[in-house]
């Protein structure tokens, strides 16, 4: 994430003088070095604007410059606004407003005229809030001192973001199934996702895949054993078993690179004809390697966890399903039917094999261990509203099993809803949030309502703040306001 690049671009206007301008410029340049340090981007100064013809110019250069994620702007003297709207009606990418001042406090001792005209953020950021407010922009803005930690938090959280909407643009979907029969919540417009998210959903026979296993040669299958080895525990000694998972990670690796780069990819085990195992243990190691994974045929969550997973470094972040409560103690546990993400572990994780129930296959081998714990984390689900999609977020806890749980054949996570587990869950309901769900530990409400705000989406939050009848009010609203047709 670090080559992505967010230009900082300063706005002034010729008015001051050459002396100002070159403050204004080295000021710029001090200022995105300092902030690019503490950024998971780099951020680079890029030029003073001074007239239209130069927005202009900048502009079409953040379009064209493909490692360009989006722009930081900010006005160190007053920038006449009408020189943006040119510019700014052609800009791709996303932009952040830092309402911030070179210097922290006022120089109460020698402050002059000429410090007031070099210094006017507060003066030249109004009149840009203007233009943008009037062009109906949906930008960021941050205001506060861009030393200060929780102004650098901030805009780093809207970095993640723009990195992410840059990732979304290239995300790819392998689905190996259409989405499972009379289900709902995992259906949605794949055309629509592609317009407004840039994702490319493909479907593939998962007789194509089959062809990929049957040429995995037993030496790389020996190579990925020992892969294996260096990471989990193995708990059975049905090794052939294992090693068939083995040779379904590679052959799905090798078919998604071969295919053009999918790195999301979509099974379900009612399609699996020419498979014998349901694949669980290769799916998680995948989900290791930057892949997003939905069950069940549901492509929305596999290109879902491919952008959260890239904003969260490949960290604690995985595909997840609301599964079965604990109503005393306001707890949920979170599973699946194998396919829990290894970043997920909060022990070490175990290779066993045990039957599966539905799908009609021989016993898979899977990776079980318990999960992690965070005081903060979020759950997200996507979903098609029928004129748009909605993007629900909640914070969440996860906590330590509150006992063992020997029987249990999966890997899993407990956690605890915001506000409440009562509110949690209704307000969740209300707002038709799925059961397949991308849960991490990594990425914050913030991250996620950001990242909906530059993909144009509808964000539902549910945390500490929520109350249910105020969310139902909200829910009404944001209905009329992202309604399309
Ligand atoms: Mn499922």
């Amino acid at each position: 994430m670090k080559e992505k690049i967010v230009y900082f671009i300063a706005g002034s206007q010729t008015l001051y003088g050459d002396d100002v301008l070159e403050h204004v410029r080295q000021h710029s340049e001090e200022m995105a070095n300092y902030i690019s340090e503490r950024m998971p981007v780099t951020v680079k100064y890029l030029t003073t604007c001074k007239s239209n013809d130069e927005v202009v110019a900048a502009v079409k250069q953040v379009n064209a410059d493909d490692n360009c994620i989006g722009i930081i702007t900010w006005c160190h003297t007053f920038s006449p606004a009408k020189m943006w709207i040119n510019g700014l009606r052609m800009l791709q990418k996303p932009m952040c407003h830092l309402a911030t001042q070179y210097n922290e406090r006022l120089p109460y001792d020698t402050i002059d005229m000429d410090f007031m005209n070099e210094n006017q953020a507060a003066h030249g950021d109004r009149e840009f809030g203007y233009i943008i407010a009037r062009m109906r922009m949906d930008n960021k803005v941050i205001a506060g001192y861009y030393k200060e930690e929780e102004t650098l938090a901030r805009l780093a959280a809207w970095c993640k973001a723009a990195a992410g909407l840059a990732f979304s643009k290239t995300v790819k979907v392998a689905r190996f199934s259409d989405n499972m029969r009379n289900v709902a919540v995992t259906e949605g417009d794949k055309v629509d996702a592609h317009i407004n998210l840039g994702w490319q959903v493909d479907f593939y026979p998962v007789g194509e895949l089959v062809e990929y296993i049957d040429l995995v040669t037993e030496e790389e299958v020996d190579a990925q054993m020992a892969e294996y080895a260096t990471r989990y525990t193995m708990g059975t000694d049905r090794i052939d078993v294992v090693r068939e998972q083995a040779k379904y990670e590679i052959a799905i690796d090798k078919f998604c690179k071969d295919k053009g780069g999918y790195i999301g990819i979509v099974d379900h085990f009612g399609t699996l004809q020419g498979m014998n195992q349901l694949p669980g243990l290769a799916i998680q190691d995948l989900q290791l390697k930057g892949y997003g994974f939905g069950a069940e045929g549901d492509w929305k969550v596999a290109a879902l966890g491919a952008v959260m997973q890239y904003m969260a470094d490949q960290k604690g972040t995985g595909l997840m399903e609301d599964y079965t409560y604990d109503m005393a103690d306001g707890l949920c546990l979170g599973a699946h039917m194998l396919e829990v993400s290894p970043q997920f572990a909060g022990t070490k994780p175990e290779i066993q094999v045990h039957p599966l129930g539905i799908g009609g296959k021989s016993d898979p081998a899977r990776l079980v261990f318990e999960g992690i714990e965070a005081p903060e984390a979020v759950a997200v689900s996507m979903i098609d509203m029928g004129d748009r999609m909605r993007l629900i977020i909640q914070k969440i806890e996860l906590v330590k099993y509150p006992k063992r749980m020997p029987n249990l054949p999966v890997a899993g996570l407990m956690w605890k809803y915001k506000p409440n587990f009562k509110t949690g869950i209704e307000a969740w309901i209300y707002a038709g949030g799925a059961h397949h769900t991308v849960v991490s530990s990594r990425l914050t409400v913030q991250d996620m309502v950001d990242l909906a705000n530059m993909w144009g989406m509808e964000a539902v939050v549910i945390d500490e703040n929520t109350e249910i009848n105020e969310f139902k009010r909200q829910l009404m609203l944001t209905d009329i306001i992202y309604r399309r047709k």
